[in-house]
């Protein structure tokens, strides 16, 4: 017989695993990697050809994920042994190359085994672990497509690899001490390289340094979690002030130390994929997630984390994307030097290049299902969803926290998260990563329906506007609302869809970020209503500074105390707004939820410039989640509009009468669950109720929704419901209009 398997299937150990089940069952024959997926000829008794394919079946490696199993009859050859043979080059490569994998448990062994020759080697891997995207130039899998095409194998190695009884059977970045890239450390004029190296880095963070190192997709910077001057002079010399950093733990003991762990948070915290985790702090570290009630903690992934660790490196390491503030994260040698002088004290530089930047993903476990907060190593370059398309479907997103999709027969790859395309290294990242993923998967810029987001000023729709083929222009709010039926597979079923966010551009020219749709992918999203308008006075600034949004938000309530009076004690900035919004000077129109929640905290004394996207509403929830549950505020739909103005002026009354700003924090949360329910409620009884955009980021009120709404609430579980989700809305939306 003759089969096909397709999905994630190369450099998972696939074509060792199906010769060992073929010697195992006594069958002759062929397995081969094609583009199009695993080609396997078996010869055989009947019985032992059923066996054959129950085990291909039922027991895949580890890391493979079987999309398509085909099985058909094929002429009798009489092989006389079964044999792996060379990759094919022709045809259209649909087969999904994986995703970067933990070392596994095998490996650790060995490589903290004395008597093990690769004791202590930083690049050991094997088919079940190991790089996998970050180190691929071009498809088929196999090593000269690799940027370990430049260290050829050693006699010991070459052995392994070509031995299909051994875990290193085909391992693509197979590599040992004596053959294979190694780790050095620059630091001024010396150099030191191996163990030697490593153990030094290890000082040096125990002494307070900031090192530069060199990871899977890309560099880091890191220093001890637990000297608060470290942590400050990283925020000094990065810029960065006030938002969290991530922190790698040796092991789920000591995260669990630092954070509370749910069940389903240790799984995601652990997983192959081991993404930064987000879960409640019990521990506060001075310094690394200010006013946040969540810390993000990862495990180690490559082997290098466990060596450093292993060394004596600090067991709370801050692990934070090596850049500049909002650039893309570095990952070439010579660019990271250049970009991280006088940032990074010293250089831990791995040999092996990396062939794209990912950087670490982000997630979120709850109960229900995880959010996914940043798609990027270890997830990219899954495919996320089936669409219902023939036609190659280029998607651009948006231009904040930017990601592409990209679909292929069907198949919608989601890339790695990009990054803010306001910066100039961004855009070329973004550039860099629409040609990579095109070349990736052999599509023709010709053949192309390029989609991009309705923005005439975005960048990512100006640069479509270069690209030849035809276009399609995507209203943000409703790609957002599609990206959560696209990962459900959901073309018809009609929703009543919420998408609440900072901005995006609306169809009536004005800024929305409160809209509730009616209809179906496949029937299109009519605005069935809003959160009501208010004046934004100074645009781009109004997102930084929560009183400049508050001056429009508040500005049709009467008797409003003096708010530069305690207890709200609002800045100057506030006057000026006001009188711009009173002139009518540079004053946009917006429904946006996220200046509402500005708004809100404002009021509860967030009163300073918000250094990061979103961080005064991450403030306002850390507050609520202090509180128990308290009763909601008014906030009804009028006229198809959520009306805010009792909502807040009651929100000031409380603050003004001295009630606990957690407990006003709460009750806006749940005013704001209620409202939308019960709005959906009256926009379309009983359908589901599709939430995404930023907005819903927030745990708190995903909970509060779910307890009143339960199965109804459908939320993002593949692509986050930030911006970095709208590509996959995108494409959905552009091919069911072209289906
Ligand atoms: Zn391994
Ligand atoms: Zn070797
Ligand atoms: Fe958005």
């Amino acid at each position: 017989m003759r089969l096909r398997i397709t999905g994630v299937v190369q450099g998972v150990g696939f074509r060792p695993f199906v010769y060992r089940a073929a010697e195992e069952n006594g069958i002759l024959g062929w397995v081969l990697n094609g583009e199009d997926g695993v080609h396997v000829v078996a010869e055989g008794s009947e019985i032992a050809l059923a066996r054959f394919v129950d085990t291909l079946r039922d027991r895949p490696p580890p890391a493979a994920l079987v999309a398509g199993f085909e099985v058909m009859p094929a002429e009798v050859a009489g092989f006389a042994a079964f044999e792996i043979r060379e990759s094919t080059g022709d045809g259209a490569p649909t087969v999904r190359i994986s995703p970067d994998l933990a070392i596994c448990d095998d490996c650790l062994r060995e490589l903290f085994d004395p008597a093990d020759r690769r004791f202590g080697y930083p690049y050991i891997n094997c088919t079940n672990c190991g790089p996998r995207y970050s180190i691929v130039v071009g498809l088929p899998y196999d090593r000269p497509l690799t940027t370990m095409a430049e260290w050829p194998m050693c006699a010991p190695c070459e052995r392994e690899y070509h031995d299909p009884s051994n875990r290193r059977f085909h391992a693509q970045p197979i590599a040992c001490h004596a053959c294979g890239p190694n780790y050095v450390l620059r630091e001024g004029e010396h150099s030191l390289r191996g163990t030697e190296a490593i153990a030094a880095v290890a000082a040096r963070l125990r002494a307070g340094a900031i090192l530069a190192i060199k990871g899977i997709g890309g560099y880091h910077l890191a220093c001890d979690a637990r000297n608060p001057s470290a942590v400050a002079t990283l925020r000094e010399r990065k810029y960065r002030k006030e938002r969290p950093f991530a922190v790698m733990v040796p092991d789920l003991a000591r995260a669990r130390a630092l954070v509370e762990l749910s069940p389903e948070a240790q799984t995601l915290l652990a997983s192959i994929a081991r993404p930064i985790t987000l879960a409640p702090a019990r521990l506060l570290l001075e310094g690394v997630a200010p006013d946040n009630r969540e810390l993000g903690v990862m495990l180690p992934y490559a082997p290098l984390h466990h060596l450093l660790f292993a060394h004596g490196a600090p067991d709370v390491l801050v692990l934070t994307s090596a850049n500049r503030s909002s650039e893309p994260i570095a990952y070439e040698d010579e660019d990271a030097f250049e970009s991280l002088s006088g940032i990074a004290d010293a250089f831990l530089v791995g040999e092996r290049r990396i062939a794209r930047r990912l950087d670490d993903s982000v997630a979120r476990a709850t109960a229900h299902a995880p959010a996914i907060l940043r798609r990027a190593r270890g997830l990219a370059p899954q495919a996320i969803a089936t669409l219902p398309s023939t036609r190659p479907i280029l998607a651009l997103g948006a231009d904040l926290k930017n990601a592409i999709a990209l679909v292929v027969d069907g198949q919608a790859f989601v890339s790695q998260h990009v990054g803010d395309l306001d910066h100039f290294p961004a855009r070329c990242a973004f550039e860099e990563t629409v040609r990579d993923m095109c070349a990736m998967y052999e599509v023709r810029s010709e053949d192309l329906l390029v989609v991009h987001d309705a923005h005439p000023q975005y960048v990512s729709t100006v640069y479509a506007e270069s690209l030849p083929g035809e276009h399609l222009a995507v209203q943000h709010h409703r790609a957002h609302v599609a990206s959560v039926l696209a990962e459900r597979a959901e073309w018809d079923r009609d929703v009543v869809g919420v998408a609440f966010d900072g901005t995006g551009f609306g169809d009536d020219g004005t800024i929305w970020g409160g809209e509730f749709f009616v209809g179906s992918l496949r029937r299109g999203f009519v605005r069935a209503a809003h959160l009501r308008t208010a004046p934004l006075p100074g645009g781009d600034a109004a997102a930084r500074f929560p009183v400049q949004a508050s001056a429009g938000f508040l500005w049709a309530l009467d008797d409003l105390p003096d708010l530069e009076a305690p207890p709200f004690l609002f800045p100057q900035r506030y006057a000026s707004a006001r009188e711009m919004v009173r002139k009518g000077l540079r004053t946009f129109t917006t429904s946006s939820a996220g200046r509402l929640f500005d708004t809100v905290a404002a009021l509860l004394g967030f009163t300073r410039e918000s250094t990061f996207e979103g961080q005064a509403a991450m403030w306002l929830e850390h507050l609520a989640a202090a509180s128990g549950p308290v009763a909601a505020y008014p906030f009804d739909l009028l006229e198809r509009q959520l009306d805010y103005r009792p909502l807040l002026a009651a929100i000031v009354a409380d603050r003004v009468r001295g009630r606990d700003v957690r407990a006003i924090a709460r009750g806006f949360h749940e005013s704001l669950a209620d409202a939308i329910v019960a709005a959906c409620e009256v926009l379309a009884s009983g359908n589901p109720i599709v939430v995404s955009g930023g907005v819903f980021q927030n745990r708190l009120l995903l909970e509060l929704l779910r307890e009143r709404a339960g199965e109804r609430l459908w939320a993002n579980e593949r692509v986050p419901a930030n911006d970095g989700g709208i590509s996959l809305g995108q494409a959905a939306i552009a091919a069911l209009a072209h289906a």
